[in-house]
């Protein structure tokens, strides 16, 4: 089994031997599954109240955290879900499961409204439904052992031993040794925990893993062997994935389709391969050019596009399009007083931009101080420095591979 090898440095090299990429990976799931929706989310809105008030809590306003999100999810496919600390992802990936209460919208999972369920017709859908924490030590209780670990699901669900998975089984799927059962998490790497977190997450062979930030507070070098292990879980298991990152690299390597998301909305959707070749969303173009090229001549050559200034607060986002305060290619009309609503560029590719398809085509660009050579991304911004007409991925940024 190639997991087998806990936490080696051989796991960076497996990553670089995956036989597809990501779109061809996603198409061949399409012709096994077909385009059967295990998850479909209709304008969610998650916000949380602000009260003020000595003797009488008053609501003065609200954090809208999650704001209007539609997301379809395949069976058997991964939607990566990428933004900033701050843009909402988290809230989304815990409002799909009711770890918080959604405000509005609705959450449908296998057919059924996860809205309207409560007592044991919401445990029963959970148990279909489980999640993978970004840091393992904190998820995982100290005095517990893997083995009290790994059997609690079950006990918590009431099921009978034997109708699950065991413990050894659990353990070698995740490419540890039998005799970790009795070891505590301390006694653990991190990579090594976050197995034991991803095999407590398939314990009760669930359909749906929300995983949030499953490999950022590992070592690069654990890193791969983590997302292979993922993805290798997802073909064993028939699994379905919302991966949830701020690695633009991270999510390139497992997600069939990206959704990119700014202040609690999704700006831009595609198919992985479509995003990373040509974005077309400001917000996108930016994140991107922020990734180095692993390829010494691009990389002197690349060009970064900057965003001043902070994420808005979600308390008081700003009107029109939610960019607007950040975009380097904001313009005088619609961007300060019109919500854009994602429109259809191409089959599978979604944007948000009033503006999408002059950018695309070059005949919008961006401010010149924005732009820098990544090279002296440390130095004062300078000023004309050209743009391609067209947002070529060698000269935009995006990764050329994990
Ligand atoms: Fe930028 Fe305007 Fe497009 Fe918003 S609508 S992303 S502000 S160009």
């Amino acid at each position: 089994m190639t997991t087998g090898a806990a936490d080696t440095d051989h796991g960076a090299a497996d990553a670089a031997d995956q036989p597809a990429t990501p779109g061809e990976r996603h198409r061949e799931r399409r012709e096994i599954h077909g385009e059967d929706l295990l998850l479909s989310v209709r304008d969610l809105h998650v916000y949380f109240p602000i009260k003020s008030g000595i003797f009488i809590d008053r609501e003065i306003g609200s954090v809208k955290a999650v704001d209007g999100v539609d997301l379809d999810v395949p069976r058997g496919s991964t939607v990566g879900l990428v933004g900033e600390s701050g843009c909402g992802k988290t809230t989304f990936g815990r409002a799909v499961l009711r770890l918080v209460e959604p405000t509005g919208g609705t959450v449908h999972f296998d057919g059924v409204d996860v809205a309207g369920l409560a007592g044991e017709d919401l445990r029963r859908v959970r148990r279909r439904m489980q999640m993978i924490f970004q840091d393992p030590m904190a998820s995982l209780d100290p005095r517990q052992s893997v083995e009290s670990v790994l059997t609690e699901p079950r006990r918590a669900h009431g099921i009978e031993r034997g109708r699950a998975k065991s413990v050894g089984e659990l353990l070698d799927l995740v490419g540890l040794p039998a005799s970790s059962a009795s070891r505590y998490p301390h006694e653990f790497s991190g990579g090594q925990r976050q197995r034991i977190g991803i095999a407590r997450a398939i314990a009760l062979d669930p359909d749906l893993i929300i995983a949030d930030e499953p490999v950022s507070a590992l070592d690069v070098s654990i890193q791969a062997q983590v997302v292979n292990l993922l993805e290798e879980l997802q073909d064993r298991l028939g699994l379905t994935y919302v991966v949830i990152a701020h690695d633009l690299a991270v999510v390139r390597h497992i997600a069939d389709v990206v959704a990119v998301m700014y202040l609690g909305g999704i700006v831009e959707q595609a198919s992985s391969d479509a995003l990373y070749k040509a974005p077309y969303h400001p917000y996108t173009k930016a994140l991107m050019s922020a990734v180095p090229i692993p390829d010494p001549i691009i990389e002197d050559t690349r060009q970064r596009i900057l965003l001043t200034g902070d994420l808005p607060s979600p308390a008081n986002p700003p009107t029109g399009c939610r960019f607007h305060t950040r975009c380097p290619y904001r313009q005088p009309t619609r961007c300060d007083d019109e919500r854009p609503l994602l429109r259809v560029m191409s089959p599978e590719h979604t944007v948000a931009c009033h503006w999408a398809e002059q950018i695309h085509a070059g005949d919008i660009q961006p401010r010149a101080s924005a732009v820098v050579e990544a090279a002296v991304r440390d130095e004062p911004p300078r000023q004309g420095v050209p743009i391609p007409s067209d947002p070529d991925v060698t000269t935009l940024g995006p990764p050329a591979g994990v």
